[in-house]
């Protein structure tokens, strides 16, 4: 790996980020926590998307004691439309796993802010370089695209070895522990969304334009190297809504994706299943079918093929709530969530 390079780096970078940074709400007072709720919220959703919930969230739970004793059904209506859930219950269990085991401070190190759940390496470099100006770099999919055009490194970004090298050579070039180590790494990642960008990178604005390899040799669309994309598995699901004079029926998931979220009941498709036969065999009583839709959702590696059916019923087995109480305190996912849509 060309580290000189890299050493070169910073101090253009650092320049161009004092003038150029946005204002966004987790850069004032970046304490670990702020830091810690931003950057889990910011893996897989766009930065104008979570301004709004990380707001919301710190209105709510400010502290990582008011995290680590919230009722987990708030927890998840506040991450409602975030998707990826996991991620906010292995923020709770990292909140209580700081009280537990560091009187509710944040570790300052590296690998012990590792050893917390649901931060990895990433993560972790970003707390230690962002909120203790730290020498640790936090290299994600923005990074790396940045660094492999300016090196014109081939190496396709999901190989693990040369990432974890990229981290170390990187950390390596930071400059010395303080403010500036917190501003270059978000500077790295401001250069990636701003200037570096997937498509149509802005060369001619971009303060490592003089030491670009890609840029040089016109080769910026060739980089980074991706992963082959799987295909995804087509899942046809039955998703149920059912209205009694109570309101909606809604059950907690036992299986599957999004296990232990709650749900409008519903049901893999199985050869030629019929939506009659699935409501017999749960036990809804006395139903009358008002529409059908069709809708679409894809998880990381299964699409959902959903056919939504509407029905009225004298009774279900399942709890039943109004449009008004999902809508105030029921969490639910996306993928169920759009299908109110039929109403
Ligand atoms: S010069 Fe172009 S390709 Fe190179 S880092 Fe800057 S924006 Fe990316």
């Amino acid at each position: 790996m060309d580290e000189t390079r890299i050493q070169r780096i910073p101090a253009p970078l650092l320049a161009w980020y004092e003038a150029h940074k946005r204002d966004l709400p987790w850069r004032e007072n970046p304490t670990p926590y702020r830091v810690w709720v931003s950057e889990i919220m910011l893996q897989q959703t766009r930065v104008e998307a979570v301004k709004e919930y990380y707001l919301r969230f710190m209105r709510a739970l400010p502290t990582v004691e008011d995290l680590a004793s919230c009722e987990e059904e708030k927890l998840l209506k506040l991450w409602e439309g975030l998707g990826y859930y996991s991620r906010v219950r292995n923020m709770q269990k990292a909140a209580r796993q700081l009280l537990i085991y560091h009187g509710g401070e944040f570790p300052s190190d590296k690998k012990t802010l590792q050893t917390l759940a649901g931060i990895g390496s990433y993560t972790a470099g970003a707390i230690a370089s962002i909120a203790f100006g730290k020498r640790e770099s936090a290299v994600d999919g923005n990074v790396l695209r940045v660094l492999s055009r300016v090196l014109e490194d081939g190496t396709p970004i999901s190989d693990t070895a040369h990432r974890k090298e990229i981290e170390q050579t990187l950390s390596r070039a930071y400059p010395p522990e303080g403010d500036m180590c917190s501003a270059f790494t978000q500077s790295l990642f401001e250069l990636g969304a701003l200037v570096c960008k997937p498509q149509n990178p802005d060369c001619g604005n971009c303060p490592l334009a003089f030491l670009c390899k890609a840029k040089e040799n016109g080769t910026q669309t060739l980089y980074p190297v991706l992963p082959q994309k799987k295909e995804k598995r087509v899942e046809r699901v039955f998703v149920f809504l059912i209205e009694t004079d109570e309101g909606f029926c809604i059950r907690r998931r036992e299986a599957g994706v999004l296990r232990g979220m709650n749900e409008f009941p519903s049901q893999e498709i199985e050869d030629n299943e019929s939506a009659e036969s699935v409501l017999d065999q749960w036990g809804v009583y006395g139903y009358t079918e008002i529409k059908r839709k069709n809708f679409t959702h894809i998880f990381t590696h299964i699409r959902w093929d959903i056919t939504c059916v509407w029905v009225r019923a004298e009774s279900a087995p399942f709890d039943a709530y109004t449009l008004d109480e999902i809508e105030e305190s029921i969490s639910l996912p996306t993928a169920f969530k759009q299908c109110l849509g039929i109403l």
